[in-house]
């Protein structure tokens, strides 16, 4: 379900976001991918949280997706463990019949859950709408994890604007989170 908040902030960017949306199944998905495109453009966000003063509610880590491990397995946030894969054809049951999707791929829609290849195939959204990325998207790969559990990105957002941000930093090597980037 997305946050109060984040809905409130997709309110004041996307007044008619969901009105011309008919298929009730996806308006989740449809929310989710509202807040990624949201959270790209951070800066437009810092615009609107400064706009309100201390009305608006610090921004949390949930607009960055960030996800627990749930379960905590290795391949956890990986396409490999995401409900909406097919793993023998190599598709994910959101895009489209020909995009392409591996294992070890992820996107900002993920949900846990085994793999099944018995799914329409229902073309909802494109792979780039989803954030769609081809590496190890946990914590324990980002160029931003201090061992054993603390977020550097998250630290130096609440340390640099603390009237912005209240980020929780301590994390697991197994989470992960749309900031992810490369240690190289
Ligand atoms: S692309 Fe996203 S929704 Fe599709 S299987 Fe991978 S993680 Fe799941
Ligand atoms: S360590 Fe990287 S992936 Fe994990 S929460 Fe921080 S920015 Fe996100």
């Amino acid at each position: 379900m997305v946050p109060k908040k984040i809905a409130s902030l997709i309110g004041n960017l996307y007044p008619n976001a969901h009105k011309s949306c008919t298929f009730p199944k996806f308006i989740m998905i449809f929310s989710t991918i509202t807040v990624i495109n949201m959270y790209m453009d951070m800066k437009r966000i810092i615009a609107i949280v400064e706009a309100k003063g201390s009305s608006m509610p610090k921004i949390d880590r949930s607009a960055f997706l960030y996800l627990d491990p749930d379960p905590n397995i290795k391949d956890f946030a990986q396409c490999g463990s995401c409900f909406m894969f097919m793993s023998g054809k190599q598709r994910c049951s959101i895009f489209g019949k020909n995009d392409k999707v591996i294992a070890n791929a992820s996107c900002g829609l993920y949900v846990y859950g085994k793999p099944y290849d018995d799914q329409l195939i229902r073309d909802a959204v494109t792979p780039k709408e989803a954030g769609y990325v081809e590496h190890k998207v946990r914590c324990e790969n980002c160029s931003w994890f201090n061992k054993p559990n603390k977020c550097g990105l998250f630290e130096s957002l609440n340390d640099k604007m603390s009237d912005v941000f209240k980020l929780d930093e301590k994390v697991e090597a197994r989470a992960c989170c749309n900031g992810w980037q490369s240690k190289k």
